[in-house]
């Protein structure tokens, strides 16, 4: 029987671009739009760097990419990096790492997806904790619609009280 690790070497785990520094966070090679997010949450953290390298699918030519140019070292430094992870649009930070509080910071703000190491609770857990965190963003569009629907019920039925009222 595999056990947690050997299951998690059996998938093929995203690379790291070249440039970023040896450590735990990572930037994945290849997926970078520059959002420039982490370069506003974390910029202490970030470097950008010219890839010249062609991409697959990708016209040649040179394209910038976000690095990990200093692991964070401070707490301060690691909530910059946890924050610049929540907000990036591509999820192409990742944790290579095993701290236990990393990662479960990681899942609780559902993105436990970027971690390379988790055991299989981790990973049910954070399946769970993404799909609670969805429902819950849903929420406020399904108010939004009850809103409209009770706005338009209340429209028609003044409607039809002015139709049926009292003629002259
Ligand atoms: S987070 Fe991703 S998309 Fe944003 S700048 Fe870095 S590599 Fe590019």
């Amino acid at each position: 029987m595999l056990d947690d690790s050997m299951n998690r070497d059996a998938v093929a785990l995203p690379q790291p671009h070249p440039a970023n520094v040896p450590g735990d966070f990572y930037v994945e090679d290849g997926c970078c739009t520059m959002c420039e997010v982490p370069l506003i949450h974390a910029p202490d953290l970030f470097g950008v760097c010219t890839d010249n390298r062609t991409y697959p699918g990708m016209a040649s030519r040179s394209y910038e990419h976000c690095y990990v140019k200093q692991p964070p070292v401070t707490d301060e430094q690691r909530d910059q990096m946890i924050e610049a992870i929540q907000f990036t649009e591509l999820e192409c930070i990742r944790y290579r790492g095993r701290d236990e509080l990393i990662q479960l910071r990681l899942i609780e703000i559902g993105q436990g997806h970027v971690c390379d190491s988790l055991t299989t609770e981790q990973r049910e857990l954070s399946r769970q904790t993404s799909d609670r965190l969805r429902r819950e963003r849903r929420r406020p569009f399904w108010r939004r619609m009850l809103l409209r629907w009770s706005f338009t019920t209340k429209l028609w039925m003044r409607w039809v009280m002015w139709r049926n009222g009292p003629k002259n």
